[in-house]
């Protein structure tokens, strides 16, 4: 099964083409850098539909032939995932093959799935606009944990915004950690839920009262990722499961990674996580998922494939995992 896949929820205007039988990926993204603040989603629209044909053009010429054409379906920005599944429907209807679409989250965490081969993980999806703890049930994945309020990586890019570091954020709050030592900070994990508003106004309140930009930099991961690991050690005893894969783009922090990885040693589960072009926003693992869905049949006619801005991995119905349950 020979995919072309499209992503375009938010920042990066990404296309992909993937061969089922070789494995192999090729990915062609053209990110949108806000000059000042965060994304808008105006802007972000515009990059889209000016880079969108640029990067379909480069993954097409490294397909050896399309048999689908999968696109990232929600959750976005709406302006943007319209953009994405006009061209999505357009390349469909022309080169006559089906059309899929595809919940970019699931997409998040199905990559590990893949790359890992493990057969029934626990997914952790630490990405810009999302923070949630997945297992899989009766047919779908189930939301054991989530943020109440912002998604990990927005909570980062504002803090960083706040010191007026540019977007993204979350990679130079990385580098001044590493210069860092522990300051306290608020720890908010409710039930198996999280929250980083109040965690972000205390980072910023620590600044202000003279702290330290490194210490505080330091600090805010070690609370941040320490939450997100706590749940998902819950989530592993929860489910029984003994596989954990992360996905997203805060996943590319080698921080995050060390302490999922110490967490899953200590209870002698295995870790997963892909490497960093399948992690941030990419549209090889739309083209992966994508290609499992083909193949199950997950196929959309044109009527059917409006996009969804709040469409949440817990509403799909995963019909590819065949009989599999925790
Ligand atoms: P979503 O996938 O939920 O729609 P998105 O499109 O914003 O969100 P991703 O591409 O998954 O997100 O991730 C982008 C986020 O990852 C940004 O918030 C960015 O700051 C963060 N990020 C990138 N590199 C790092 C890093 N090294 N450490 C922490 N955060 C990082």
């Amino acid at each position: 099964m020979r995919v072309l896949g499209i992503e375009g929820t938010a920042w990066a205007a990404s296309a992909a083409s993937f061969d089922s039988e070789t494995d192999d990926v090729f990915i062609e993204s053209d990110p949108y850098q806000p000059d000042s603040g965060g994304i808008h989603p105006r802007e972000a629209a515009e990059h889209m539909s000016e880079a969108i044909p640029r990067v379909i053009e480069r993954a097409l010429s490294a397909a050896d032939g399309v048999d689908a054409v999968a696109f990232s379906q929600g959750p976005g920005l709406g302006p943007c995932l319209r953009i994405v599944a006009s061209a999505a429907r357009a390349l469909a209807q022309r080169l006559d093959v089906p059309l899929v679409g595809v919940n970019h989250m699931v997409a998040h965490l199905e990559i590990g799935r893949h790359r890992s081969g493990f057969a029934n993980p626990v997914c952790l999806n630490a990405s810009g606009a999302n923070a949630h703890v997945l297992g899989y049930h009766n047919d779908r994945y189930q939301v054991l944990g989530e943020t109440m309020d912002t998604g990990v990586g927005n909570a980062l890019d504002k803090f960083a915004r706040h010191l007026d570091w540019g977007h993204p954020g979350g990679p130079k709050i990385e580098a001044a950690a590493r210069e860092g030592e522990y300051v306290d900070l608020p720890y908010v994990v409710k039930g198996m839920d999280f929250s980083f508003s109040g965690i972000m106004s205390a980072a910023k309140a620590a600044v202000a009262s003279g702290e330290r930009i490194e210490d505080v930099c330091f600090s805010l991961q070690e609370h941040v990722f320490a939450m997100l690991t706590e749940v998902s050690e819950r989530a592993l005893s929860l489910t029984g499961s003994d596989e954990l894969v992360l996905g997203g783009g805060v996943g590319q922090n080698a921080r995050l990674r060390e302490m999922l990885e110490a967490m899953c040693e200590a209870r002698g589960a295995s870790f997963y996580a892909p490497e960093p072009r399948f992690l941030r926003d990419n549209a090889g693992m739309i083209a992966v998922l994508g290609a499992t869905m083909a193949a199950a049949g997950d196929t959309l006619a044109i009527e059917d494939s409006r996009v969804d801005s709040n469409f949440r991995p817990d509403q799909v119905d995963v019909t590819w995992r065949g009989a599999e349950s925790v």
